[in-house]
This record gives C-alpha cells, sequence and structure tokens, in this order.
C-alpha cells in the first residue's frame, strides 16, 4: 500500500479499557479496531510464533518488536485483502501497538497517525479489579498472576507512556476512563469522532 493507513492509537495502561472501547468503536461504520493483544490469542498455540507469545506472554514481558510489527503488517495486509478493512473509508483504531520507540519507528511508513486516545485511569485498585475480573471470564493466563500485571504496569509506565511525548500534543485526548463502559465511549467518539469525518470526507457513505 502506498497510501499510509489512517489511524487513531488507544492507549492506556492494561486495566484501563482499551478492549472494552475498542470493540465498540469497531462495530460503529467508520472504524475498524485492530488489537494486537488479540491478535496474539488468536495464534495457535503450537505454532512458532504461539509459542514465541506464550514465553514472553506468561512472564508480562512484551513479544520482540520485529516478530511484533511483521506480523501486525501481514494482518493487516490480510484483512484489508478478505475486504474486512477497507483503508479508504474506515479510520484504523489501534489497540496495543505500537508499544515502545522501536515500533514506532518500524510502523512509521505504514500509518499515519491523526489521534491518540489516552484512556486515563487514576484509581488503581479498579484497574486491578478489572484485571482479576477478567482472568476469572476469558480465563487469560497473563491476568491471574500479581507479579505479571505489576510487570505489565511497569513497562506501560517505563516504556510506553514516554511515547506520547514523540506526538504533537495537540492531538492527544485523554480521556477519564472511569464510568460505565457507555459513559467512556461517549467521551471517546467525542475525540475521534471529528478526526474520523475529516480524514473520510470524500469517502462513500
Ligand atoms: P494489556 O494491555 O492488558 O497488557 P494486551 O491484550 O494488549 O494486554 O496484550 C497482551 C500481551 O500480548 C502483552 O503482555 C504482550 O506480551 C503481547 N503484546 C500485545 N501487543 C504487543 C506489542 N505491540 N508488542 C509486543 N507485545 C505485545
Amino acid at each position: 500500500m502506498t497510501e499510509k493507513y489512517r489511524t487513531v492509537l488507544l492507549f492506556g495502561a492494561p486495566g484501563a479499557g482499551k478492549g472494552t472501547q475498542g470493540t465498540m468503536l469497531g462495530s460503529i461504520p467508520g472504524f475498524h479496531h485492530f488489537s494486537t493483544g488479540e491478535m496474539f490469542r488468536n495464534l495457535d498455540p503450537y505454532s512458532d510464533t504461539g509459542k514465541t507469545f506464550r514465553e514472553y506472554s506468561v512472564r508480562g514481558e512484551l513479544v520482540p518488536d520485529e516478530l511484533t510489527v511483521d506480523l501486525w503488517r501481514e494482518c493487516m495486509q490480510a484483512q484489508w485483502t478478505l475486504g474486512i478493512y477497507h483503508p479508504f473509508s474506515e479510520l484504523l483504531v489501534l489497540d496495543g501497538i505500537p508499544r515502545n520507540v522501536r515500533q514506532t519507528e518500524l510502523m512509521a511508513e505504514h500509518v499515519d497517525v491523526l489521534g491518540i486516545v489516552l484512556l486515563q485511569a487514576t484509581d488503581q485498585k479498579l484497574m486491578l479489579d478489572r484485571l482479576r475480573g477478567r482472568a476469572l471470564k476469558e480465563g487469560r493466563a497473563d491476568d491471574a498472576q500479581e507479579a505479571v500485571i505489576k510487570r505489565r504496569l511497569q513497562i506501560f509506565e517505563e516504556t510506553t507512556a514516554p511515547l506520547l511525548a514523540e506526538y504533537p500534543c495537540d492531538i492527544v485526548h485523554r480521556v477519564d476512563a472511569i464510568g460505565s463502559p457507555a459513559m467512556v465511549l461517549k467521551r471517546v467518539l467525542e475525540a475521534v469522532t471529528p478526526i474520523q469525518e475529516a480524514a473520510f470526507s470524500n469517502a462513500l457513505r
């Protein structure tokens, strides 16, 4: 693809609600949600990449950057080819990528970042409760252990949150992530609807 994917990044610590908001947003015409956590969890656990994912995620660590970005690129291309993602009429909502400076560099030629939604939850206890609930409901191994959750929170604070400084402040939208999913979605939509409309003003409706 010579043109870049028009994109909004969903940022937030584990438990802030990126998956919930991303999924709801992705169900609205004009938006396409892609989560790298889901991409990895959908891999065959017996495949080489599936095994690599498990090896890193059970420790709360990030999967190596080159492998992650290569897989992400292949999935985007496949979704486009299969007609699941329509880059000329849908705003791509990326959830979980990029997570560090190296990934940002590797992705630069493929994405045009028009906005960043930072889901902010100041209530750490609530976020931990959400992760524990998810461990029970979805059986996610990386949510079940306190030490693994702490490591993911630490990586977010140390390597992902500082990424915001790489982007112009006027495209960063801070959204209060505390509230019902519908209330938070309303806030997210206030930030992303103008971006989607401006990016695809010529697209067929
Ligand atoms: P959370 O944000 O709650 O930690 P995700 O579902 O986004 O969870 O990711 C789960 C795991 O998948 C991560 O801990 C990591 O091992 C792997 N992963 C997801 N996205 C990336 C990425 N961009 N780079 C490297 N590893 C990733």
